[in-house]
C-alpha cells in the first residue's frame, strides 16, 4: 500500500512526540531500538548495526577500528565528496587517491592495484581501501573485492548515497568488514542529520558504540582508557529515520522513475548521455541522476547548461571536484589518468527528489528541450 504524504509526516511525528513523552530524548531508547532492528534485518546477517550522528562519523569509527594511524596509507577514491576522506586526515594518516573508470565512475580497480604495487615497491602497505558507491551506483565490488584478498587489504564501504542499491544483489555497504550509510538532509532517507556503520561482528559493533559514546569503561565511575568520540545518534532523530524506513522502497522506486524520466527526455539528444548501470549486476537507488554533456556535440557546457537551468529556477549541481585537486589534498599521491577530472568537467546532477510532482517534470522538460533546440 502507498502512504500519502499526510500518512508519512504522522509517523515521523509519532515516533517524535513518542521520544518526548517517554522522556527517551538522549542516546537511548525505543526509536533506536527499533530503527537499528529495521536496518538490520534489511541488511541481514551477519550485518550488525550502529546509528551514529552522521556518516562522517561512522567512516571516522571504521578507520579507528581498522587501527589506521599516525602516517598509515589508506587508497581512497579521489571521485567523492570530501568526507570520503577527511577521517583519514583526522587519524593523521594519508589518502593515496585514485581515479575512477569510466562505466560505474568508481575506483578504477586497475589504478587501484598499480597504486599497490606502486605503495608496495616503496614499502608502504597501504591498510584500507575506501571504496565510494557515487550517487548511488555500486562501484565493481568483484574486481575490488578481488584485489583486496589478493593483499589482504580490507575495504570500507562509503555507501553514504547508496542505501537499498546492490550489486550482483548483494547491498551496497555489506561486502566486507565495514559499510557506511548517511541519513543527512540530502540523502535517500534522512534522520535530518545521522548514520550508520554497518559490520559484522559482535565486537566490532559493541567498540563502535563505545567509541561513540566518548570511550566510558565498563566501571561505576568515569574510567577512559581510549579516547573517545561523541558520534551517537539520538532517539529523537531515530524517530524520523524509524518512520522513513516505512517508505524506504517507495523513495528508492521514486528515484529510479525520475531517473527513467531523464533517459526518456534526453534520448534523442546528441551529445548527451544519462549516467546509468553497466548492466544487469547492478541495481542503483539512483540517488541523484546525473548526465555527461560532450560540448563538441552540443555546442554548450555543462556550466552554460547549469546557468540555463537556474535562469528558470531548477537547481542542478556540478558533479564532484576530484579529491586529489582540492586544495586540502593536493599534497597526497595520486594513481590515475583524467577520468574523474572529466567528469567533473563535463557532468551536472539534475534535481532527483522522490517529491517531483507530474507537473515539475514537465516543466522541467520543456525548459531542457526548449533550450537545446534552440542550439
Ligand atoms: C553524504 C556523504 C557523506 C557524508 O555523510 P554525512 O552523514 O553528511 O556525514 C560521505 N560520503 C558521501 C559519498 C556522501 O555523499
Amino acid at each position: 500500500m502507498k502512504l500519502s504524504e499526510a500518512q508519512k509526516a504522522i509517523n515521523e511525528l509519532t515516533y517524535v512526540k513518542e521520544a518526548i513523552k517517554n522522556n527517551e530524548i538522549s542516546n537511548y531508547g525505543n526509536n533506536l531500538n527499533i530503527f537499528k532492528q529495521q536496518l538490520e534485518t534489511y541488511f541481514s546477517k551477519p550485518n550488525k548495526i550502529v546509528l551514529t550522528n552522521s556518516g562522517t562519523a561512522a567512516i571516522h569509527l571504521a578507520l579507528i577500528q581498522l587501527g589506521i594511524n599516525e602516517n598509515d596509507e589508506v587508497l581512497c577514491q579521489s571521485f567523492t565528496f570530501s568526507a570520503s576522506a577527511n577521517p583519514i586526515c583526522y587519524q593523521k594518516a594519508i589518502p593515496i587517491f585514485i581515479d575512477s573508470e569510466p562505466e560505474t565512475w568508481n575506483i578504477c580497480p586497475a589504478h587501484l592495484e598499480r597504486a599497490i604495487d606502486n605503495r608496495l615497491k616503496l614499502g608502504h602497505k597501504p591498510k584500507a581501501i575506501i571504496v565510494v558507491h557515487s550517487y548511488g551506483m555500486p562501484a565493481k565490488m568483484d574486481e575490488i573485492v578481488k584485489i583486496s584478498e589478493k593483499y589482504s587489504i580490507p575495504i570500507i564501504e562509503d555507501a553514504a548515497g547508496a542505501f537499498g542499491s546492490t550489486f550482483n544483489n548483494k547491498h551496497c555497504g555489506t561486502f566486507d568488514e565495514f559499510g557506511v550509510i548517511s541519513f543527512n538532509g540530502n540523502k535517500i532517507i534522512t534522520t535530518s542529520g545521522g548514520g550508520a556503520l554497518i559490520c559484522k561482528m559482535e565486537e566490532q559493533q559493541h567498540r563502535a558504540n563505545v567509541l561513540a559514546t566518548q570511550a566510558k569503561a565498563n566501571k561505576p565511575y568515569y574510567h577512559h582508557e581510549e579516547l573517545g568520540y561523541n558520534y551517537s545518534m539520538s532517539n529523537i532523530v531515530a524517530g524520523i529515520g524509524r518512520a522513513q524506513m516505512e517508505v524506504l522502497d517507495e523513495r528508492i522506486l521514486s528515484r529510479r522513475e525520475m531517473h527513467k524520466f531523464y533517459t526518456e527526455t534526453f534520448k534523442n539528444i546528441e551529445g548527451i548521455t544519462v549516467f546509468k548501470e553497466p548492466n544487469n549486476s547492478f541495481y542503483s537507488n539512483h540517488w541523484l541522476t546525473c548526465i555527461l554533456i560532450d560540448s563538441e556535440k552540443t555546442g554548450f557546457t555543462n556550466e552554460a547548461f547549469k546557468k540555463e537551468l537556474e535562469k528558470h529556477h531548477i537547481e542542478t549541481r556540478f558533479l564532484w571536484k576530484p579529491l586529489h585537486l582540492q586544495p586540502v589534498f593536493s599534497n597526497y599521491p595520486y594513481y590515475g589518468n583524467a577520468i574523474s577530472e572529466q567528469l567533473f568537467k563535463s557532468g551536472l546532477c539534475l534535481p532527483s527528489g522522490s517529491n517531483l510532482s507530474n507537473k515539475d517534470k514537465d516543466y522541467i522538460k520543456s525548459v531542457i528541450i526548449d533550450f537545446i533546440s534552440k542550439k
